[in-house]
């Protein structure tokens, strides 16, 4: 079955939504198979994020996500990685479309709650960056 990585971003934890929003991706259909709360440092949030690397938005990205503790999980489902993208929206909330996580909570382009993988090798990669296979159920 497929796998992805989501991220409930710091800003997600902070406001208090960790419940919310994992409410809606189980009715979604998604199983969660790894769950941790982590708080990156500036140079994991780095790591995490090295295809950014160079982007105007890099610095802005690396200390918001290392600005307090964020909660990544493994999501299971058919079609996961799209299915996940489909259910947070797109990267800005005003863009995003009606009834996704983002358009319903995001503040911001930068802060905008929630990450999900963008391709299934990308989630593998991830998912290997947050857990070791031991974590993996
Ligand atoms: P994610 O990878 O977190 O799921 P995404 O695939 O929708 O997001 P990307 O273009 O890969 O978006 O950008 C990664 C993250 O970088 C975004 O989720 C957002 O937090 C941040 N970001 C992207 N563009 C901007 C911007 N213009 N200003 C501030 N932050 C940005």
């Amino acid at each position: 079955m497929e796998q992805t990585l989501a991220i409930l971003k710091p800003d997600c934890v902070r406001r208090g939504l960790i419940g919310e929003v994992i409410r809606r991706i189980e009715a979604a259909g998604f199983r969660i198979r790894a769950m941790k709360m982590v708080h990156l440092t500036k140079k994991e949030a780095e790591g995490f994020y090295a295809v950014h690397r160079g982007r105007p938005f890099f610095e802005e990205l690396t200390t918001f996500m290392s600005s307090g503790p964020c909660v990544p999980m493994v999501l299971e489902k058919e079609n996961a990685v799209a299915d996940f993208r489909a259910l947070i929206g797109a990267t800005d909330p005003a863009e995003a479309a009606e009834g996704t996580i983002r358009r319903e909570f995001a503040e911001s382009k930068g802060q905008n709650i929630v990450h999900g993988s963008d391709s299934v090798e990308n989630a593998r990669i991830e998912i290997h960056f947050f857990f070791p296979s031991i974590e993996l159920v």
